[in-house]
């Protein structure tokens, strides 16, 4: 059984629409699916604007997102809200704070859930056409923009990817890359499969793991091991001083 998702906060004004985007979003990323265990089955998902990072929080008795969307932004919120459910999907907080290296995988992925759930709106007939699609084309030859990713991207960027710990500029084209080559439904599989995955090794190893978990036909980790020539050095501890509070910031 899927989790519910609770609403909570919210501007009255945009409530209906939310829930629409929201039920949408849980019927595609959540029903359906081998999630690992959940803390509840209810999700909170909060409206918090003066945060500055989104959260999927760690550390909490029950599960809990927190969002910082516009208003009355059905966009926003679908493209905040499916990117915390990619880190509930896989339980992130269970590897909180990551520091073997590997974090940018995780976030790459979720960035790649912002964009399968924004399309998978798209039977939401008016305000796809005026708002969804729109909103979707503009990332994706914005941030997403995945045209320049290839082994040498990654390669420049090796220390950079590792040592991230939220989504980054140089992510989110990954993420693009992902969305682009891999089938929506196999994004999805592949991303529960991360919470089957052991941390600590290195990124080549983590992604050989993984490939393993996610089986079948042509799979994320299999993508990205392309672009993954070899064993870069990969900086231990460089995410030092990690606040050791109850929520952990797990957004973009
Ligand atoms: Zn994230």
């Amino acid at each position: 059984m899927a989790p519910r998702l609770s609403l909570k906060g919210f501007h009255p004004r945009a409530e209906a629409n939310y829930r629409l985007v929201a039920g949408g979003l849980r019927a595609v990323l959540l029903e359906g699916r081998d999630l690992p265990p959940l803390r509840s089955q209810e999700v909170e998902v909060i409206w918090a604007p003066a945060r500055p990072n989104l959260i999927y929080a760690a550390g909490t008795p029950n599960e809990r997102i927190l969002l910082s969307c516009g208003e009355n932004f059905p966009s926003q919120f679908a493209y905040q809200l499916a990117h915390e459910l990619g880190h509930l999907s896989a339980r992130s907080d269970l590897r909180f704070p990551r520091i073997d290296g590997c974090m940018w995988i995780e976030e790459a992925m979720c960035g790649a859930y912002s964009l399968v759930g924004l399309k998978s709106l798209n039977n939401l007939d008016d305000w796809w056409r005026e708002n969804g699609l729109p909103y979707l084309e503009g990332i994706l030859q914005g941030a997403y923009a995945f045209g320049q990713v290839d082994a040498e991207y990654v390669s420049a960027r090796a220390n950079a990817l590792c040592a991230a710990n939220h989504l980054s500029d140089d992510i989110q084209p990954i993420s693009g890359l992902i969305f682009s080559k891999i089938a929506s439904d196999r994004i999805i599989e592949d991303n529960i499969a991360l919470s089957r995955v052991p941390v600590g090794t290195d990124v080549a190893t983590f992604l050989r793991a993984w490939a393993k978990e996610c089986g079948g036909a042509t799979t994320t980790p299999e993508l990205l091991l392309n672009l993954w020539t070899d064993d870069h050095a990969r900086p231990v501890g460089a995410i030092e001083d990690e606040p050791s509070s109850a929520i952990v910031e797990l957004g973009e």
